[in-house]
């Protein structure tokens, strides 16, 4: 067994929270299978990054910096992933799951000739990865048969790995790219500013649906209340009303947080695929036989414009 490669995705330097998850499937994996863990860390800040990398554990971080990594694109990342793996003989490469690594994980798949499973929920005690398919109503076992084998790791199926003490041996990457050389180029990033954490690292998420009728205002007071993100339905997306970043479930973003408020929606069996594994649910719906109260810790009936701006006087209260 080759070792396990993973790809660390960070902010200025600092270790996003999803990607410790990976941290965690790694060393499971490896405990089981065989094999070293091994950290790669990429880009502007990848020297920082790198730091806080060596405390999870890693017997080996890598450190790609170099201006041809300056913007991300997945063409010239996936080169360097791809590089790094075969260096490092990595029988598996892995990642958290999010929109940077959706967009880059094949492409380092097809690079290493290596099969690939997205978004693995726990692997068996054969090597096989588990998967969520029909919406999550089943789990699949999937066998990979390459020899080099290209996993993304759902971030609220696996624990986020603790910080340790600083430990493992660092190296930097020889990077080989030429920008010229690729087909696509970087033109430039827009930034959505936000005040509010992001939908995947939030522990308390306050959503709303088509009964919002476009009116966020009191999703939004809640959320700000409870220094919470804020998500959507793909409804309340696809009419124009929220930023589609904001849509949760099966075709958006996979959450778990501690407190999941589910506001003015009908528990659509594609938005239950990307927050049923959140800790407490709470649901305001007027329809007593809407499905979201089949998953909901505490629900309400009534009027979402009545009921959350008394439960935001409340909760006023109770902080004094
Ligand atoms: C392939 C595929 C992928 C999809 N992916 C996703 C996905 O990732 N995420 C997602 O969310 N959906 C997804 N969908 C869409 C999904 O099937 C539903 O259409 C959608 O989730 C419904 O959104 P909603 O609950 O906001 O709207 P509705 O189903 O219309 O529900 C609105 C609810 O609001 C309630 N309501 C109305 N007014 C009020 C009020 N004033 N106060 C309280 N309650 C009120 C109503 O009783 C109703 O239950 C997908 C569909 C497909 C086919």
């Amino acid at each position: 067994m080759g070792n396990v490669l993973i790809l660390a995705e960070h902010k200025d330097g600092t270790i996003k929270k999803v990607c410790r998850a990976a941290f965690t499937f790694a060393k499971q994996y490896a405990a089981k299978q065989g094999g070293q863990v091994h950290i790669l860390v990429m880009g502007p800040g990848a020297g920082k990054a790198a730091e806080e990398a060596m405390c999870y554990g890693a017997a080996k971080v890598h450190v790609a910096e170099h201006p041809a990594l300056q913007s991300y694109l997945a063409e010239s990342y996936a080169i360097v992933v791809a590089e790094v793996a075969k260096a490092i003989g990595a029988s598996v490469v892995g990642a958290t799951s999010s929109s940077m690594t959706k967009d880059m994980l094949p492409r380092v798949a097809a690079k290493l000739g290596a099969g690939m499973c997205s978004d693995i929920v726990g692997t068996d005690d054969q090597g096989h990865f588990l998967r969520p398919v029909w919406a999550g109503n089943a789990i699949v076992a999937a066998e990979i048969t390459s020899p080099i084998k290209v996993v993304s790791v759902r971030a609220t199926e696996f624990a986020p790995a603790e910080k340790g003490a600083a430990g493992g041996e660092k190296s930097a990457v020889a990077v080989n790219v030429d920008l010229a050389k690729l087909r696509k180029r970087f033109v430039k990033f827009e930034e959505i500013k936000s005040s509010r954490p992001e939908l995947t690292e939030a522990s308390v998420i306050v959503s709303g649906g088509r009964g919002t009728k476009g009116d966020f205002k009191v999703i939004e007071q809640l959320a700000d209340l409870l220094h919470g993100a804020v998500g959507a339905t793909r409804a309340a997306v696809d009419a124009g009303w929220v930023p589609n970043d904001l849509q949760v479930g099966q075709t958006g973003k996979v959450v778990a947080p501690d407190l999941y408020f589910a506001l003015g929606m009908s528990g659509a069996i594609q938005h239950l695929a990307g927050m049923k594994g959140s800790k407490v649910i709470v649901a305001v719906n007027k329809d007593e036989e809407a499905p979201i109260f089949g998953v909901a810790d505490y629900g309400l009936v009534g009027d979402l414009f009545k009921a959350v701006p008394e439960m935001i006087e409340e909760i006023k209260k109770a902080k004094g």
